[in-house]
């Protein structure tokens, strides 16, 4: 038996989560006030995601600043930034604009996190 400690990131109260594994697969979770801790703390020790946040530079070199429009595996981070990086969006960019259609083939677009133009 295998026991992880967390801190869950699913709101302001940062619940101290402990997991339980077995062979790798999580049994029992505890700390947790409400169902996403639990939920959070499964996918966390089986299979981390983030959301991304980075600036893409527009064709003009203006700096985008662009967020994952949801959470992308934790090993796909630098792909994505490499995606991010190699966009060039043309300006003007609007709020909610895709900037990468489907970053590091993980199905998660990149999305322009503010209005942006020359
Ligand atoms: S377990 Fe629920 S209440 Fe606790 S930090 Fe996570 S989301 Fe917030």
């Amino acid at each position: 038996m295998e026991t992880v400690k967390l801190i869950c990131i699913g709101c302001p109260m940062g619940c101290d989560l402990t997991v339980e594994l077995e062979g790798g697969v999580p049994v029992s979770v505890t700390g947790n006030t409400c169902p996403i801790g639990k939920k959070y703390a499964e996918e966390e020790v089986t299979a981390p995601k983030r959301t991304v946040t980075s600036t893409a530079l527009s064709e003009d070199g203006v700096p985008v600043p662009v967020k994952t429009a949801g959470t992308v595996p934790k090993k796909a981070i630098f792909d994505v930034v490499g995606d991010i990086k190699a966009a060039r969006p043309s300006l003007p960019v609007k709020i909610g604009d895709v900037i990468v259609p489907d970053a590091a083939n993980t199905g998660v677009p990149v999305v322009a996190t503010k209005d942006v133009s020359r």
